[in-house]
């Protein structure tokens, strides 16, 4: 397979980057610690990577990406009362703290307090971005072939062949 020269399906590609969420940076790269990723196997977020599509390296482009192409709407039905009986023993619940509580199945949620009471706490369990769009810098910095063994994993493995 010749080496691509811009970013299509199977393409590793690297990329510096800043996203920017209300006005205030949460993550960026630059072109030495820059993602890599493998195009077209959903190891990004789509509303993006359908974007990046067809640029070549040095290319830079502005994407502004709705919550539904993001990390989703915010739903109500992940707002939830718990009783305080229920709560993690040993955590004082106050509002805006950040923790991993138990469902009623035994699966770990992770969500933040939105309201406290005297017998309950509300948590918030919608992903922190729900309901927001996301506003990406990005510069492509390299493209490379992937190898079998990535394209078979549906993601890029590191300089020494393993998995990051
Ligand atoms: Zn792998």
């Amino acid at each position: 397979m010749s080496e691509p020269t811009a970013v299509d399906k199977d393409v590793v590609v690297s990329l510096a980057y800043k996203l920017t969420v209300d006005g205030e940076i949460l993550d960026e790269a630059g072109a030495e610690d820059a993602l890599q990723y493998l195009h077209g196997n959903q190891n990004i977020i789509p509303g993006l990577e359908k974007e990046l599509a067809g640029l070549k390296v040095g290319d830079s482009k502005t994407v502004s990406v709705g919550p539904e192409e993001g990390y989703g709407l915010t739903d109500s039905e992940e707002i939830e009362e718990i009783s305080l009986e229920d709560f993690p023993e040993g955590i004082v619940p106050e509002i805006g703290m950040e923790l991993e509580v138990k469902d009623e199945d035994g699966n770990d949620l992770f969500g933040r307090i939105l309201a406290i009471t005297d017998d309950s706490v509300t948590m918030d369990f919608n992903h922190p971005l729900a309901g927001k769009t996301l506003n990406f810098e990005v510069s492509v910095v390299g493209l490379r072939a992937a190898t079998p063994e990535e394209l078979a994993h549906g993601h890029v493995h590191g300089p020494d062949g393993h998995h990051h």
